[in-house]
């Protein structure tokens, strides 16, 4: 299971999906999860590396969160946009981490995205509550590197 395409099957490449748009439905913040086979620098690098890659950093709000997975060691990351690091504090991301190292731990690789992107959708409706004008900043699908 180390390769990119290995992660997550197609059914639950949708299901990644489904939740990052449910998640969106609760808050303005705009949630994309990354997969690439492997990094040389430290994941949460990596993730700010991607996220500006990606023009993640472009929303109204600055409010973009990038969930970057290095697949073949599990390495993974969370990281938030300046407009949503602005208001909340280091340790903002530790309870949607513990979440998905738990279901990485017992292999299941498409509840740890599933359950830490409903999660995240959780923390980012505290600050960021979903708009009625909102409009799908960032693309919902999962991209790869
Ligand atoms: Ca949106
Ligand atoms: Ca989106």
């Amino acid at each position: 299971m180390s390769k990119v395409e290995d992660f997550l099957t197609k059914a639950e490449e949708a299901e990644v999906v489904e939740a990052i748009r449910l998640a969106e439905k609760n808050t303005s913040g705009e949630i994309r999860v990354h997969l690439e086979k492997e990094t040389s620098i430290a994941p949460i690098e990596r993730a700010v590396e991607v996220f500006h890659e990606l023009g993640m950093d472009t929303t109204q709000l600055r409010n973009g969160v990038i969930i970057y997975v290095a697949v073949k060691s599990k390495q993974f990351a969370i990281y938030g946009d300046q407009g949503i690091n602005d208001k909340v504090e280091g340790d903002f991301w530790d309870c949607t981490k513990d979440i998905m190292v738990s279901h990485f731990k017992t292999g299941n690789n498409v509840q740890a995205l599933v359950e830490g992107i409903h999660n995240a959708g959780e923390q980012l409706k505290k600050h960021f509550p979903f708009e009625d004008d909102d409009t799908d900043e960032l693309s919902n699908e999962i991209s790869k590197g």
